[in-house]
C-alpha cells in the first residue's frame, strides 16, 4: 500500500500553470526530494499536499484516506501532515518548550517529558527550552521547529527548503540530523532543495520539476547516472556531454571506447559522463587513454577545475576536437600546459541522436 498517492494534480494561479498532471505514489517511509529550477512548481506542489491550497483537478489519498477528489478535501489541520517551512515560523511570544508542545492537548507544564523527549529526538539540550525563539541560532529554530512538527505524529512530513538559511557545515550536520530523526520515527517525507547534494544525500527517492510537470522519477542514483536528458543531468550536477558511434554495448568518442550502461543504443548517439569518472594521468601514453594538454587551471579550495584539450583526432576520425573540464583534488592538478593521459572509469550513459537535444526549457 502506498503512504502517498497523487493522480493529475493541476494546479493554475489566475489561469498560469503552476502544477501540471503530477502524478506518483510513495510507499510507507520512503525520503522524496523534489529538486528542479525556481519558479517550477515545488512549492505550489507541497502547498496542495499539506491543504494550504486547493487543486484545480486530481486527487490525493494518504494511507488509504481521500484527502482530495473532485467532491471533498480534507481540511489541513485535519490532514495529519508536519510542514516544516524555511525559516522554521516558530511562535515569537512561546517559549521553546511551548513551541514544541503548542499542538498537544494540556498545558506545557502537563507534557514537559513528552516535549523532554522530543527535544532529546532532535539534540536539543534540556536547558535550551526555557529559551525564546529569538535567543536561538538558525540550526537550533530549525530543531525545535522539527520537533513541534514531529509532536503531531504525522504520517507525512513536508519540508520545504529547511535548510537554506544555515551555513554549509551546519546544514549538512542539520540534514543528517533530520534523516536520522525521520528514519527512527519511520515518517514518509517530502523535500523540496534547489540544492541537488542536498537532495541526493536526503533522498530514498529522487523528483525532478520544471514548468510544473515531473520530469523524471527514480532512485537517486538513477537519475544521477542515467537522466532522460541532458537538462536534467545538467541539474543534477557537471556532466559531460560528448557525440560518439554506439555498437555493442560500447561507445567510441574522443575519449576512446567507452561501455554503455546499456547496450541497446547502435549508430551516432549523444553520451553522458559525471566529471568524477574521468582520472587523470599526469604521465602522456598512448597507450591506454586519450592524450590531452592542460590548457586552464582554476583552483577552488580542495580542488581544481582543470581544462584539458583532448588531442586532435587522427585524420579520418569523426570526432572533433574537444575541450573537457574536469574537477580534480588541487595537490594533484597538473599545471597548465603539461600533457596528460584521461582514463574513463565505469559507463557511459548514452541519451540518444546527437541531433536529439534537449528541450529548450525544463
Ligand atoms: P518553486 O517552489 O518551484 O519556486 P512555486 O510553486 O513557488 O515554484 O511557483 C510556481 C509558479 O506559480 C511560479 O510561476 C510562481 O510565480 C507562481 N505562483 C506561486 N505562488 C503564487 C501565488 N500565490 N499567486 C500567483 N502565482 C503564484
Amino acid at each position: 500500500m502506498s503512504a502517498l498517492q497523487l493522480s493529475h494534480l493541476c494546479h493554475r494561479y489566475n489561469g498560469n500553470i503552476a502544477v501540471e498532471d503530477v502524478t506518483f505514489s510513495l510507499a510507507p517511509g520512503a525520503r522524496l526530494a523534489i529538486v528542479g529550477p525556481s519558479g517550477c512548481g515545488k512549492t505550489t506542489l507541497m502547498r496542495l499536499i499539506a491543504g494550504f491550497e486547493l487543486p484545480h483537478t486530481g486527487t490525493i489519498v494518504m494511507d488509504a484516506r481521500t484527502l482530495v477528489s473532485a467532491s471533498e478535501s480534507v481540511p489541513a489541520h485535519l490532514r495529519n501532515i508536519g510542514y516544516l517551512p524555511q525559516d522554521g515560523a516558530l511562535f515569537p511570544h512561546l517559549s521553546v518548550a511551548a513551541n514544541i508542545g503548542f499542538a498537544m492537548p494540556g498545558s506545557t507544564k502537563a507534557n514537559r517529558r513528552h516535549i523532554e523527549e522530543l527535544a532529546e529526538r532532535v539534540s536539543l539540550p534540556p536547558t535550551m527550552l526555557a529559551r525564546w525563539p529569538h535567543e536561538l541560532s538558525g540550526g537550533q529554530q530549525q530543531r525545535v521547529a522539527l520537533a513541534r512538527a514531529l509532536a503531531q505524529k504525522p504520517a507525512l512530513m513536508l519540508l520545504d527548503e529547511p535548510f537554506s538559511a544555515l551555513d554549509t557545515g551546519l546544514r549538512a550536520n542539520m540534514r543528517n540530523a533530520v534523516v536520522e530523526v525521520l528514519n527512527d520515527a519511520g515518517v514518509t517525507a517530502i523535500l523540496v532543495t534547489h540544492d541537488q547534494q542536498e537532495a541526493l544525500s536526503f533522498a530514498t527517492v529522487l523528483a525532478v520539476m520544471g514548468n510544473g510537470r515531473l520530469r523524471q522519477m527514480g532512485a537517486p542514483m538513477d537519475l544521477y547516472l542515467r537522466p532522460d536528458d541532458e537538462q536534467i543531468a545538467t541539474f543534477l550536477g557537471e556532466a559531460i556531454f560528448l557525440d560518439a558511434q554506439a555498437q555493442e554495448g560500447y561507445a567510441t568518442c574522443a575519449l576512446g571506447k567507452i561501455p554503455l550502461c546499456t547496450a541497446a543504443a547502435s549508430g551516432q548517439v549523444r553520451i553522458m559522463l559525471r566529471p568524477e569518472q574521468l582520472r587523470i594521468d599526469p604521465i602522456e601514453s598512448s597507450a591506454l587513454g586519450a592524450r590531452a594538454q592542460v590548457v586552464r587551471r582554476i583552483p577552488c579550495g580542495s580542488q581544481c577545475r582543470i581544462t584539458l584539450a583532448l588531442a586532435p583526432p587522427s585524420s579520418g576520425s569523426q570526432f572533433s576536437a574537444t575541450c573537457l573540464d574536469v574537477l580534480v583534488p588541487e595537490a594533484l592538478a597538473p599545471v597548465t600546459g603539461s600533457r596528460v593521459t584521461v582514463h574513463v572509469l565505469g559507463r557511459a550513459h548514452g541519451m540518444g541522436s546527437p541531433g536529439k537535444r534537449s528541450p529548450s526549457s525544463p
